[in-house]
């Protein structure tokens, strides 16, 4: 079947190089056996790995204590509109190019291929879950008709919100931490850059030394995180304060 998702696309290339993949299997503890060598325990079971690569984003969490302290979860969503007429698109985006704003709490959007406008943004500062996410809908969506006041009666048909794994300094952070590998911190602009870490870390997996663009970055851990970011809420009124007096 022909897919224009590229995760299928990866993992089936993955597993025709004998990957095997594990979904709805959480890793719960990672034990130290010797070097980078640890059991890793999952939800399912136990398996003994040579050597542990840790991505895990947005979701990072008490699984890696020191990195935890160094990424803050925050939840980014994306709206997407009923399809649009072309003379709707040629009066919004008439050169249909994608845009950003620069703001601290910014919105970004473009035109997909079937002349729907895709709406993205932070919206608000909380971590997501289904129900969040809708209400994350409503507030992108009172952005979108700012920006756009045409599109004030058109229905949005999809709405979906993730984690993204924000640094302090807002830069990817790759390296090894008592025996584990890691690449995290794409601080929401990880689509080209957690594909090409990918395969800097398997080279570094392979022992390469030398490969690793960010090596030479201190990562920081954020002030006052320890656990879930009770300083999200508070901070997202102040960033929008910023961007509005700035
Ligand atoms: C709504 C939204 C819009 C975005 N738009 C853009 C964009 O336009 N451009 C861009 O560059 N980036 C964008 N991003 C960010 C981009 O998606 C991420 O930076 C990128 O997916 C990071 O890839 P990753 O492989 O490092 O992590 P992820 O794709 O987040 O994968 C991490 C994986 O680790 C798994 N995991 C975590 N903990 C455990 C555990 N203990 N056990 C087992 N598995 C675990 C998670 O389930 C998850 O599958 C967007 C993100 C969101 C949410």
């Amino acid at each position: 079947m022909a897919t224009s998702d590229p995760a299928p696309v990866m993992s089936t290339a993955a597993t025709r190089r004998g990957v095997s993949i594990h979904e709805d299997c959480e890793v719960t503890e990672l034990r130290r056996v010797a070097g980078r060598a640890h059991d890793v325990h999952t939800s399912v079971g136990v398996v003994r790995a040579d050597q542990v690569v840790v991505a895990t984003s947005g979701y990072t969490g008490r699984l890696t204590p020191w990195l935890q302290r160094r990424i803050v979860p925050i939840g980014s969503y994306v709206i997407v509109t009923e399809p649009l007429s072309d003379e709707l698109i040629d009066d919004i985006m008439p050169t249909r190019r994608v845009a950003a704003d620069t703001n601290r709490v910014c919105y970004y959007f473009r035109i997909t291929p079937d002349n729907r406008l895709l709406f993205g943004g932070r919206a608000r500062f909380a971590v997501t879950v289904k129900e969040s996410d809708a209400r994350s809908g409503r507030i992108l969506r009172r952005g979108m008709t700012e920006i756009f006041p045409q599109l004030t009666g058109t229905r949005i048909e999809y709405c979906w919100g993730g984690l993204v794994d924000m640094s302090l300094d807002q830069m990817v952070h790759a390296g090894e931490r008592d025996g584990v590998l890691y690449s995290v911190g794409y601080s929401g602009h990880g689509v080209q850059m957690a594909t090409h870490m990918g395969s800097v870390m398997a080279q570094m997996v392979g022992g390469a030394s030398d490969v690793n663009p960010w090596g030479s970055l201190t990562f920081f851990p954020m002030p006052g995180h320890f656990g879930p970011p009770w300083f999200l809420p508070p901070a997202a009124p102040l960033f929008k304060f910023l961007d509005k007096v700035s």
